[in-house]
C-alpha cells in the first residue's frame, strides 16, 4: 500500500513537472519572436545583457550593442511589454513623428536602420522659425540654407521599424512580447547577477539590465534613485495638418504663446505635424470640438496679433537701432508662416507633458538611459535625440569594459556613463525647462527681456552658431 502511495506520489510529480515544463514551452513558443540562444525552458535563463523596455531607444539600444565588434558575442535579451506591432506603409501619416538630429541619422544609419526610412519616407528641416507673440521677436536658424539638413522629420513607428529589421538580423538578440518587467532584485555585491521577474512570473538573470522603459520606468524605481520630477500642467496636442496652400514645405515654425508652443514640422508640400502645447483643461476641450473650430483655434494660435506693450515695444526699437549700428542682422527676413486649412480626420490626438530626471543613471549591475532616465517638454524637439546619445556613449562605455577585461555591470564603467551622459543632459534639460518658464510669462519685463535676448542671438551669428553646434554635437564620453 505504501508502495502504491509512493508510486503514485511520484507520478503526480512527474506528471505536474511535465504539465509545468509543458506550460513553460507552449506560452514562450506564443511571445519569443526570435530565438537563438538556449533560453526559456528553465526560468532563469542568464543573460549578459537584458533590455527592459522595447521602444526605439531600447530596440536601438540592442541593435547598436550586437553591432559592436567587441559586444558581438554577448546575448542580448529585449522584454517589451506590448505585444508585437506589425508595422504596415500606410499613405496617411501618423500623428506621432519626431524631429531626428543628424546625430541621431548618424547613428541610425551606422546600424543600417536609416536605409528603412529612406526607403519609406521623411521631411528634411532646412531652416527653423521661432517667434514670441506678445513680440514678435524672432530667431531662424539655417536662414540662408547654407548648412546641410537641420533635422528629419520621421514617424515614430517607422523609425521602430527601420529599427526592427535591423534587429532581425542580430543572431545575439532575442526579443520576448508581451513581458512586462515587475519585480528586480539588484545584485548586492561586484559580480553579482541581476534578477528580472516578469509579470507573468518568468525569471532572467542577467550581468547588466538596462531601463530602457519609458519615464515610468520600473528598472528606475528598483533602484531607488532620486527622481527630480515636475508636471507642467500641459498636454501637447498633435495631429496631421493640411497646409491653406501647398508649398516647398522644408521650414520647421514654432511660436511661442502665452498659453504654450505651437509648432508645425514639415512632412509634404502639403502636410505637416502639429505639436501644440496648452493646459490639460484647454487640451481636453479642443481635443472635442468639430474640426473646423479647431482649426480655426489653430490658425489663431498661428496669426493672431497680441497686443503690444510700450515698453517691450520701444526696448525692442532700441535694440534694432543698435544693431543697425554694428551692421548686424536685425530680423528682417522674417518669412510668413502657413495657415491652415483642415486637420486630417481623426488624427488629434494629446499627451501629458512633464520633466524628469534621474539623479544617478547607473548602479551595481543596471543603468537607465532614455526616457527612463530624463524626460523634457517637447518644446526643443530633443526627448528622444537625448536617449540616442545616451545609446552611442553606453556603447562605447561597455566596448571599453569588455576590451578592458571588466564585467559589463561594472559601475567603474557605468560610472563614466552617468557623468558623461549628465554633463550633456542637464545644462540641455534645464535650458529647455528654463525657456518654458520664460515664455508663459506675459508680464512686461519679462516679455522685454526674452525678446531683446531673442533678437541679440539672432543678430549674433557665432552665438548661434554654438546653439547649433550644442544641438547637433556628436555624444561620446567625455
Ligand atoms: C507630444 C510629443 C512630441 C515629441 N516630439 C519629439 C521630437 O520632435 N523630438 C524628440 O527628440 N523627442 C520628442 N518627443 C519625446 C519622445 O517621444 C520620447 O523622448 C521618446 O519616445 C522616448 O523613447 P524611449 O524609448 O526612451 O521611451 P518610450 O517611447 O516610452 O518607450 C518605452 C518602452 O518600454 C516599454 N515598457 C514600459 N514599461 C515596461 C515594463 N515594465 N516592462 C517591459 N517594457 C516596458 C513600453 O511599452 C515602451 O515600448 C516628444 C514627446 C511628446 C509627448
Amino acid at each position: 500500500m505504501a508502495f502504491i502511495c509512493k508510486k503514485f506520489i511520484c507520478s503526480r510529480v512527474i506528471l505536474s513537472s511535465l504539465w509545468h515544463r509543458c506550460n513553460i514551452v507552449i506560452s514562450n513558443q506564443a511571445i519569443i519572436t526570435r530565438k537563438h540562444h538556449c533560453v526559456s525552458e528553465n526560468d532563469h535563463a542568464n543573460h549578459d545583457i537584458i533590455i527592459a523596455g522595447g521602444g526605439m531607444i531600447g530596440t536601438t539600444l540592442a541593435v547598436a550593442l550586437a553591432n559592436n565588434r567587441a559586444l558581438e558575442s554577448k546575448n542580448i535579451l529585449l522584454l517589451e511589454r506590448n505585444s508585437k506591432h506589425e508595422y504596415q506603409q500606410r499613405e496617411q501619416y501618423s500623428n506621432r513623428v519626431v524631429a531626428l538630429n543628424q546625430q541621431t541619422r548618424n547613428l541610425l544609419s551606422s546600424i543600417g536602420a536609416w536605409k528603412h526610412i529612406e526607403a519609406v519616407r521623411y521631411a528634411p528641416v532646412r531652416k527653423m522659425q521661432i517667434w514670441d507673440a506678445c513680440s514678435d521677436a524672432m530667431i531662424t536658424f539655417n536662414e540662408d540654407f547654407l548648412a546641410n539638413e537641420i533635422a528629419y522629420i520621421v514617424e515614430n513607428d517607422l523609425v521602430l521599424h527601420a529599427v526592427d529589421k535591423q534587429l532581425k538580423e542580430k543572431s545575439s538578440i532575442e526579443v520576448i512580447y508581451d513581458a512586462q518587467v515587475e519585480n528586480i532584485i539588484l545584485p548586492a555585491a561586484r559580480g553579482e547577477d541581476t534578477l528580472i521577474k516578469l509579470q507573468n512570473g518568468k525569471q532572467f538573470k542577467a550581468k547588466l539590465l538596462i531601463g530602457a522603459d519609458g519615464f515610468n520606468s520600473r528598472v528606475r524605481q528598483s533602484m531607488k534613485s532620486q527622481y527630480l520630477k515636475w508636471n507642467y500642467d500641459q498636454m501637447g496636442i498633435v495631429a496631421t495638418v493640411k497646409l491653406s496652400e501647398p508649398t516647398e514645405n522644408v521650414v520647421a515654425w514654432q511660436r511661442f504663446l502665452p498659453t504654450g508652443p505651437v509648432a508645425l514640422l514639415p512632412l509634404t508640400d502639403s502636410l505637416s505635424s502639429l505639436v501644440w502645447s496648452m493646459t490639460t483643461e484647454e487640451a481636453k476641450r479642443l481635443l472635442k470640438v468639430p474640426e473646423e473650430e479647431f482649426v480655426d483655434a489653430l490658425n489663431d494660435a498661428l496669426w493672431k496679433v497680441y497686443p503690444k506693450n510700450g515698453i517691450v515695444e520701444s526696448g525692442m526699437a532700441a535694440l534694432q537701432q543698435l544693431l543697425e549700428q554694428f551692421s548686424l542682422q536685425t530680423g528682417v527676413s522674417r518669412q510668413l508662416q502657413p495657415s491652415i486649412s483642415n486637420i486630417v480626420e481623426g488624427s488629434r490626438a494629446a499627451f501629458p507633458l512633464g520633466f524628469g530626471h534621474s539623479t544617478s543613471y547607473v548602479a551595481k549591475g543596471v543603468a537607465l538611459i532614455g526616457d527612463a532616465a530624463h524626460r523634457v517638454h517637447p518644446l526643443a524637439g530633443q526627448g528622444v535625440n537625448l536617449g540616442f546619445g545616451d545609446v552611442v556613449v553606453l556603447v562605447q562605455v561597455l566596448e571599453e569594459a569588455v576590451r578592458s577585461g571588466s564585467i559589463l555591470g561594472d559601475t567603474i564603467h557605468l560610472t563614466k556613463y552617468e557623468t558623461s551622459r549628465q554633463r550633456y543632459n542637464v545644462p540641455t534639460m534645464l535650458a529647455i525647462d528654463a525657456l518654458h518658464r520664460l515664455y508663459k510669462g506675459t508680464a512686461a519685463p519679462v516679455v522685454l527681456a526674452r525678446s531683446l535676448g531673442l533678437q541679440l542671438v539672432n543678430a549674433l551669428g557665432p552665438v548661434k552658431k554654438i546653439l547649433m553646434d550644442h544641438a547637433a554635437e556628436s555624444p561620446r564620453v567625455r
